[in-house]
């Protein structure tokens, strides 16, 4: 394609995906093809599922009539053939062809020429674009490269405006509609709370709509008239600071910004909106994005390029509206989290007592966020396609982490009808209760300490009232997440000997410092383009020792109740890790040794959770005292799947053949070494998935507080002889699916499936 067409391409998606409504956007996709193929029609069919046809939705060319009236069978005429096929078809006469169609409606007689090309997502033909010729033509293969281009690019925007403007109606409503949309399930639990929505800092496009009544709409204009000022002045004491380090025509830009910035559309149109009643944040978002359009749709690329400085200039505008408004958020009831990707430090924006539920429209089951939600036993649900966070404000959401549902404007039915599964609930689990003092053995007396996944303080008591016998994973993380800073070494002592004596005698496993990956800290960004595969966990802490030996030095010294403290690596995949890492342990136990502060050198561990782990047991055996399988990263880095990928989600199973054979592998040598060897992913948690462990004879589980008494019940209740020929079966299988089959059939048939719905 040349360069031209490529430009104009990325401009019509840019507009496509600007467009607020969906009519808007099909009107920009048939005009500008128009245009750019020098075409006399251009139209657009979407599938209508419920009718089985195929409807015009947008035409330029076409008589304008036949929108939304012409409707075909879905094997009819040569776009039944372009939808049947799921290919292009390119005809220089389609009058020629069998399954040429005559339509009267749209004096479809003249024309001749035919270009034909499917709209596909996620391997389902949602419609067709379709471009005509009066003449006789056959299309180009440039042509031909460009439609297909733009309508892969198109299918994901094309839904995404589909469901959301259905969405929009459907909140719009005064009538009670309610609705159900879905996504995976986070955690289980049933939940019924108002919508609280939270976006990141200075994300315009994640500002929510927000009424205001009349009498604040002087305040908001003061605030955004505030935050424009503190914009200029930022900006000029930014090109004070520049000049002479950067050249004139380089310093002109601060006062363009400046211009810009003070120029009356922009301020008039912003002023405007609030007046007509829309709180100023959600102002400024429809006014940045009013300019933005306008600048996209210039063909001139320097003229284009100015609406980025406009959105930058939006953004800054915003970082300093949201500073006025931080905490502003009162909450006296039941609240469910909402948020585009929910963080970890959001959490903190709602008191803990009344947080009930947790949505975030992107991410998966083994998301941090889901796996905290977890801990904290509060349900969750992740990966909500165009779930309308800027609309849900206030809603009264209904939410059912176990089957990944959530019921917007539920009516009073709905609402009573899930009231009475929270009882039932609360009384299935009032039972699972009575199990708290039990052993954790199975019934052929083979005892599987279980123990918690944490890394919250809130989280300790839960931890303790389930009957955890230990922590088997601390993630410390989660207390530099939550702050501004790095802490110092006192300040994570303080964390650390409040788990250890709360724990005390059982025993506490601190993981050492896990960030990258999906765990970035607000003030240590590492921007990579594979950050999974990057700078993470042990990589980091080793190519910053002083991070590192503040944080063991920390955790050493809390060691003072009755020596429960285990030290764990993180993201080992090398020998040579675990070697530096010792190093610096040693050295930290030496310091505080000098420093008078004799405590006991730490009993070692790591996690396995990297393919390379996996066959270097042997070599890794001889340095360390007990292994840990990180069942999360395991299967992502096995399987090649994102864990936080919502498109291959699907994909993600930690009951895969390899992955439960490279877990077999991994117990086997353990054991051939006399380590132990427990499982702190998620999997551990995931009663069917537990049975497949105790099958392999893992020596503990570790897991969130809330799975805890499931995970029992189902250990309680076969022998491990049972669940070893269970897995011996399921070593033979090929499917991930089967293999899940297997052990849940096998737990239905003891009759807990009740207790075990997920
Ligand atoms: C894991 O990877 O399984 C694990 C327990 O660690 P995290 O989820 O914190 O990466
Ligand atoms: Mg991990």
């Amino acid at each position: 394609m040349t360069n031209k067409i490529f430009d104009t391409l990325r401009n019509i998606i840019q507009d496509v995906n600007d467009a607020s409504e969906l009519q808007q956007a099909l009107n920009i996709i048939v005009q500008r093809t128009k245009q750019v193929l020098h075409a006399d029609a251009v139209s657009v069919y979407f599938r209508d599922d419920k009718a089985d046809q195929l409807v015009l939705m947008a035409t330029d060319g076409y008589n304008q009539k036949a929108v939304g009236k012409l409707k075909f069978n879905l094997d009819e005429g040569l776009i039944g053939v372009v939808l049947n096929q799921t290919e292009a078809v390119n005809i220089k006469n389609a009058q020629t062809h069998p399954n040429y169609r005559f339509v009267t409606e749209t004096d479809e007689a003249s024309f001749h020429g035919f270009l034909g090309v499917p709209i596909i997502q996620h391997r389902r033909a949602l419609g067709v674009l379709v471009v005509r010729q009066t003449q006789q033509r056959r299309f180009s293969a440039n042509d031909e490269t460009f439609l297909v281009t733009l309508a892969a690019q198109l299918a994901g925007a094309i839904s995404h405006a589909k469901k959301a403007g259905e969405l929009t109606n459907l909140l719009e409503e005064d009538d009670h509609t309610s609705f159900v949309m879905s996504g995976l399930s986070g955690s289980p639990g049933i939940a019924i709370g108002e919508a609280l929505v939270v976006f990141p800092p200075a994300s315009l496009s994640a500002v929510p709509d927000n009424a205001i009544a009349e009498d604040e709409v002087e305040d908001q204009i003061n605030a955004f008239m505030d935050a424009v000022n503190n914009v200029e002045q930022e900006f000029k004491e930014l090109s004070q600071l520049m000049a002479g380090t950067i050249s004139d025509e380089e310093l002109g830009l601060f006062d363009a910004f400046c211009l810009m910035l003070k120029s009356d559309t922009l301020l008039d149109a912003c002023i405007d909106r609030i007046k007509a009643g829309q709180w100023v944040q959600a102002a400024l978002r429809e006014t940045i994005d009013d300019h933005v359009k306008q600048f996209n749709a210039m063909e001139d690329a320097y003229l284009r390029e100015r609406a980025a400085d406009i959105k930058d200039l939006g953004r800054r505008i915003l970082m300093y509206l949201q500073k006025q408004q931080t905490s502003s958020q009162p909450v006296t009831g039941p609240v469910v989290l909402v948020g585009e990707e929910v963080s970890v430090s959001q959490f903190s924006e709602v008191p803990l007592k009344h947080l009930v539920a947790i949505i975030s429209s992107k991410g998966s089951a083994s998301s941090h966020v889901a796996i905290l939600s977890n801990a904290l036993g509060i349900p969750s649900i992740m990966g909500v396609d165009d779930f309308p966070v800027n609309k849900i404000k206030g809603q009264k959401i209904i939410v059912d982490g176990y089957n990944g549902q959530i019921h917007v404007k539920p009516t009073a039915a709905i609402i009573k009808e899930f009231n009475r599964l929270i009882r039932d609930e609360k009384s299935r689990n009032a039972e699972l209760n009575e199990l708290i003092d039990k052993p954790s053995e199975t019934l052929d007396g083979v005892q599987i300490p279980l123990h918690v996944n944490t890394g919250l303080l809130e989280d300790i008591s839960p931890s303790l009232k389930s009957g955890a016998e230990g922590v088997g994973l601390y993630r410390t993380e989660i207390p530099f997440l939550i702050r501004d800073g790095f802490p110092g070494e006192d300040e994570q002592a303080k964390i650390y000997q409040q788990v250890l004596k709360r724990f005390s005698p059982r025993p506490v496993t601190f993981r050492t410092l896990d960030i990258g990956g999906d765990k970035a800290l607000p003030y240590f960004p590492v921007v990579e383009d594979n950050p999974f595969l990057g700078w993470r966990g042990i990589r980091i802490m080793l190519d910053h020792p002083e991070i590192f030996l503040t944080q063991i030095r920390a955790i050493l010294k809390s060691n003072k109740f009755d020596n429960n403290l285990r030290l764990m690596l993180p993201m080992i995949s090398d020998v040579r890790e675990v070697d530096e890492a010792i190093v610096l342990i040693k050295k930290a136990h030496e310091e505080l040794s000098n420093e008078g502060i004799d405590v006991p050198y730490p009993v070692i561990g790591v996690m396995v959770e990297v393919p390379s782990a996996v066959y270097q047991m042997d070599a890794l055996a001889k340095r360390v005292d007990f292994f840990s399988i990180g069942s999360n990263d395991l299967t992502q880095y096995l399987l090649a799947v994102d864990r936080n990928n919502k498109q291959v989600a699907d994909l993600y199973s930690c009951l895969h053949p390899s992955v439960i054979n490279a877990i077999q592998h991994v117990v086997t040598v353990a054991h051939k070494h006399n380590k132990t060897i427990s499982v702190c992913g998620e999997m551990a948690g995931d009663p069917v998935s537990a049975l497949a462990l105790i099958g392999m004879g893992v020596d503990s589980l570790s897991m969130s507080a809330g799975s805890l008494l499931r995970v029992k019940l189902v250990l309680r209740s076969f022998t491990q002889k049972q669940a070893k020929k269970l897995l011996d079966e399921a070593l033979l299988m090929e499917n991930a699916k089967r293999i899940r089959l297997l052990f849940s059939d096998a737990i239905d048939q003891a009759g807990l499936n009740l207790y075990i719905k997920q």
